[in-house]
């Protein structure tokens, strides 16, 4: 007997899309996805951050 009452849906509260039984996330994969690419450009501007800081070091011991 399959129990059809279990229904998982994506967590996001906007997409609310069905998961299929053997999916083992909380939010489907193109939620997943954005997700992934937000924490991605995250890093990206830390990076940035951090180069500018060093590059402006070296401006600040050049002699
Ligand atoms: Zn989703």
């Amino acid at each position: 007997m399959k129990n059809d009452s279990e229904v998982r849906v994506c967590k996001n509260k906007k997409c609310k899309k069905i998961l299929p039984v053997s999916y083992n996330h909380k939010y489907c994969e193109a939620c997943r996805n954005q997700h992934a690419q937000t924490v991605k450009k995250g890093i990206k501007i830390i990076g940035l951050f951090a180069a500018v800081v060093l590059s402006s070091e070296k401006i600040n011991h050049k002699k």
